[in-house]
Order: structure tokens, then C-alpha cells, then sequence
């Protein structure tokens, strides 16, 4: 009786284990679906995009016509530059967008900074490299510069969202990217509460060069997430220019369309 049921027992034991080698089997052969980094769905991939084909949907990309030097989508009847381009001057001689900051773009970066997801923002960073793909205003670009955070910020967060969205885009130009070259010297005020004139105060001399060697003569890309007034952008390209780079642009996931917003 004893010898029966442990012969039994035996059985189940062995029938589970061949069942878990089956199971072991289906996935080396067919492989479970990654999934989707904003959605979490599975989804079939399209290398290197890390989104869905649903998501990739509800993203509000640029569309023409846009601002010549800002890539901002002229408003009706707006005149190329755009209203923010006229009367300010950059350092940066083009900044250049893939979304406008709204809808489901402001979700996802909103989610990819404050919500602890580094995998997000490396996933929106593959965006970035399928839109460098055919970008002309790209070809002369011979290194790629996160916009850094302050060392205070950066241990808060645990992760800064421009370089991991920079990191797919280099990696898809084939170009350098430089994370400890320029730094952020000055803890700034968060900008989202200042108005026009306390954000450009507010980033004045934020951003040093630690490695001028590193840029001299070189033609820098600087990326971050977003883009509203431009001021911090172009405080950081001032940088770089002072420290020899021969010239930058600017390229941010998304760009504010509503300076109201910012107040005057
Ligand atoms: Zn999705
Ligand atoms: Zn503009």
C-alpha cells in the first residue's frame, strides 16, 4: 500500500517536471512578447522602438509647419519664427523636437521623472533614435551632451532622464556621449513656478565645463526632456561655447506650445 502511493507520488512529481520542461521548451523556441514600456502590454516590437503601435499613436508628434529654428508648430497665421523666437536670442543656433509637450507625451514624461521609471525614460529615448534616423540637421553633430541635473537632484531621483533618453539616440547616431563634461554648478529653483524673467535669472551660470578638451571644436548635440522657455538650454550651450564647442543644438523630446502657461 505504502510502495503504491509513493509510486503514485513519483508520478505527479515526474508529470510536473516534464511538464515544466515543456513550458521551458515553448519559451526557448517562442519567446513570451516584451512588453510595452508606457502600456506594459506585450506588443510586437519594432526594433529598437520600446512602445506600442498604440501608444506611439497617442503621442502628439510635430507636425509642419513648424518654427524654422525652434521646431515649434506655428499657430494660425503665426509668421516663422515663432512669437517665442522672436525678440530672444540663444545660445544654441537650433533647437529641435519630436512631441509637443501634451496629452500623452506630459503623461509619460511626467511619469518617467517623478515615478521612479528609468526604464521609461530609456524607452521614450528610443523614440529619439528612430526620429535621428533621416534628420539632416543631425549629420554635422560629432558628440551627444545630457542636460545634467544637480548632484543634489540627481541622488534624489536616482537617475537622470535626459542621458538615458540621450543613450539609445547616441547609440543610433554612432556618436559619443559625454555625461560627466558638463556639469550643473548651481542648484537652480524648480522652473515650473517662476515667471519668463525669474527663469532666465535662474539659470544663469547654472552649468560649468569640467572637460574642455572634450568639446573643444566640436559640433555638441544637447538633449533633454523638455524645452519651454529654452533659457536653461541655452545657459547650458553657453557653457559649452565658452569651454570651445564650434557650435550647439538643441533636442528635446517635447516642446511647451502654450506660453501662457509660463506666464509673462
Ligand atoms: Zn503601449
Ligand atoms: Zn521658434
Amino acid at each position: 500500500m505504502i510502495i503504491k502511493e509513493k509510486r503514485r507520488l513519483t508520478d505527479i512529481n515526474r508529470g510536473i517536471a516534464l511538464r515544466m520542461l515543456w513550458q521551458a521548451l515553448l519559451k526557448l523556441f517562442y519567446p513570451p512578447l516584451p512588453s510595452c514600456v508606457a502600456c506594459g502590454e506585450p506588443f510586437t516590437s519594432v526594433y529598437p522602438l520600446a512602445l506600442c503601435q498604440g501608444c506611439l499613436e497617442r503621442i502628439p508628434f510635430v507636425t509642419k509647419p513648424v518654427c524654422s529654428r525652434c521646431d515649434r508648430p506655428l499657430r494660425g497665421g503665426e509668421t516663422d519664427p515663432c512669437r517665442e523666437c522672436q525678440g530672444e536670442t540663444y545660445f544654441y543656433e537650433q533647437a529641435m523636437a519630436v512631441a509637443v509637450y501634451d496629452g500623452y507625451m506630459r503623461e509619460l514624461l511626467h511619469s518617467a521623472k517623478y515615478d521612479f521609471r528609468p526604464d521609461l525614460a530609456r524607452g521614450l529615448g528610443t523614440i529619439f533614435a528612430v526620429w535621428a534616423e533621416n534628420e539632416t540637421r543631425l549629420e554635422e553633430i560629432d558628440a551627444v551632451i545630457p542636460v545634467p541635473l544637480h548632484p543634489e537632484k540627481l541622488a534624489t531621483r536616482g537617475y537622470n532622464q535626459a542621458e538615458l533618453m540621450a543613450e539609445p539616440l547616441a547609440a543610433a547616431l554612432r556618436r559619443p556621449l559625454y555625461t560627466g563634461v558638463l556639469q550643473r554648478v548651481r542648484a537652480t529653483l524648480s522652473q515650473s513656478k517662476l515667471s519668463r524673467r525669474e527663469r532666465k535669472e535662474n539659470t544663469r551660470n547654472a552649468f560649468a565645463v569640467v572637460n574642455c578638451l572634450a568639446v573643444a571644436g566640436k559640433e555638441v548635440l544637447l538633449v533633454d526632456d523638455i524645452r519651454t522657455t529654452g533659457y536653461t538650454l541655452s545657459a547650458a550651450a553657453r557653457a559649452l561655447l565658452l569651454a570651445g564647442a564650434r557650435g550647439v543644438k538643441v533636442l528635446t523630446m517635447a516642446v511647451g506650445v502654450t506660453p501662457a502657461q509660463w506666464k509673462n
